[in-house]
């Protein structure tokens, strides 16, 4: 068999399949005059593996691909490092994707990456195979030049969800379907709309109807959808549209089959308060197996929420979880402590929440603030959480009302604020951000 002319290595981890399945979801279907194949490298020592196995084959090229979050890039920048010294040759070029490449791809480069993929990376990554993996020029990518300087080529395009396949059939990869991409409200501490642009691009229900059918036909049983906001699902606006929910859940329900399960505004999406109603939680009910979802707080102080252009206040959660809670499920709340500006009597009000709607019957899924890289928050200090928070913090969560990594997200803040200091914005330092004026 002749050697392909290019081998696509994925760094395959657990935290990131969705993003590399997409990717396969669109190659799958693209035609190329480019001899290519993919391996799935699952732990650092089988990615090594694989380069090796690809270069003793005769392959012209190998790209390495990685996708990370924020608080993962030092982690995988050892990773690389480990890599690198097992195998390494001059047509290897380790390709970093995903939101952090994509708001720091000089620091993503000065890492130890010898391309950042900016942006959404269907198109890059067809052209990339289009190219038989020479990266100069496709747009999309930040690298170095034979001298050393910066390349940075401009964004991809944005294209319609339906565009692209949202998991792979040749290489039997499913996961969560992205209904919606991108978000029209602008939280100061979220990569979405900065990632994904502050519009909602959504996959069709005839499209997705498609997904579902075809995991029916393989046997898969379970849909779940991935969205910034779900009731947002149809809508261009920051109201919910449930007509179109409606359009949606129908038809996934009856493609699924009678022994198949819908879930909708649980994991992995989440609800914003202020959507949910009697009417929109009754669709839920009537259609999707879950009986629990997520509510997007954040907070329990309005001074907070609107420092963080939040769009709802602290009224518009403790309805929405009383109308969860009458309409029988069990609702857990997204709340993050140590947010910008945050005082003594924030925090008490957010503990109070806390307090108030775990009385409830909710469960409190606890964050810590980070900087992440591409929001307006990049510069605010990490969130700092005092220790009479953590003792009130972990009396909640030994009650059962309050779980999440939020010790460890101290950890990541703190050193995502290091390598942003490392690697400053013109004109921008990190600071004490003034909230809003009591
Ligand atoms: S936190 Fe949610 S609602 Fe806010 S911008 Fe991000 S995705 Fe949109």
């Amino acid at each position: 068999m002749d050697a392909p002319a290019l081998v696509l290595v994925l760094r395959y981890r657990k935290a990131v399949t969705y993003g590399f399945h997409v990717l396969l979801g669109a190659l799958e279907e693209h035609r190329t005059s480019t001899p290519y194949e993919v391996r799935f490298g699952e732990t650092p020592e089988a990615t090594a593996t694989h380069v090796r196995t690809a270069l003793d084959g005769g392959a012209q090229r190998v790209l390495v691909l990685w996708s990370f979050y924020s608080p993962d890039a030092e982690a995988m920048a050892g990773e690389l490092a480990l890599i690198r010294g097992l195998v390494d040759a001059p047509n290897v070029a380790h390709v970093a994707g995903g939101v952090h490449a994509t708001a720091e791809p000089v620091q993503t480069l000065d890492a130890g990456w010898d391309v950042a993929a900016v942006g959404e990376g269907e198109t890059t990554l067809l052209r990339l195979v289009d190219a038989a993996g020479d990266p100069t020029g496709i747009p999309g990518l930040a690298y170095r030049d034979a001298t050393g300087a910066i390349v940075r080529t401009r964004r991809p395009e944005r294209r319609p969800l339906d565009e692209f396949r949202g998991f792979s059939l040749r290489w039997h990869r499913f996961n969560a379907l992205e209904i919606t991409r991108g978000c029209v409200f602008s939280c100061r501490f979220c990569q979405t709309p900065f990632m994904f642009s502050a519009k909602f691009r959504h996959r069709s229900v005839a499209n997705v109807r498609w997904h579902v059918d075809a995991m029916r036909e393989r046997g898969l049983r379970d849909v779940r959808f991935i969205t910034p906001t779900a009731l947002s699902y149809g809508s261009q606006t920051d109201e919910a549209n449930l007509d179109a929910v409606e359009e949606l859940l129908a038809s996934c329900r009856e493609g699924i089959g009678p022994d198949g399960r819908v879930f909708f505004g649980s994991f992995p999406s989440e609800i914003r308060p202020e959507h949910i109603t009697r009417e929109a939680l009754r669709l839920v009910r009537k259609y999707c197996a879950n009986t629990n979802i997520i509510v997007g707080a954040q907070s329990g102080s309005d001074r907070i929420l609107d420092a963080a252009k939040r769009g709802h206040g602290v009224e518009e959660v403790r309805r929405a979880v009383r109308v969860g809670v009458e309409e029988g499920f069990r609702i857990n709340v997204d709340m993050i402590f140590g947010m910008p500006g945050e005082d003594r009597a924030d925090v008490e009000a957010s503990l109070g929440l806390a307090r108030e709607l775990a009385d409830l019957g909710a469960r409190i899924h606890a964050h810590t603030f980070m900087p992440l890289p591409g929001t307006p928050w990049r510069e605010a200090p990490p969130g700092d959480v005092a220790p009479e928070t953590i003792r009130e913090v972990d009396r909640l969560s030994q009650r059962g009302a309050l779980y999440g990594h939020w010790q460890k997200q101290r950890d990541h803040a703190v050193r995502l604020a290091a390598a942003a200091d490392a690697h400053p914005r013109p004109g921008r330092s990190r600071t004490i951000l003034p909230v809003v004026d009591r």
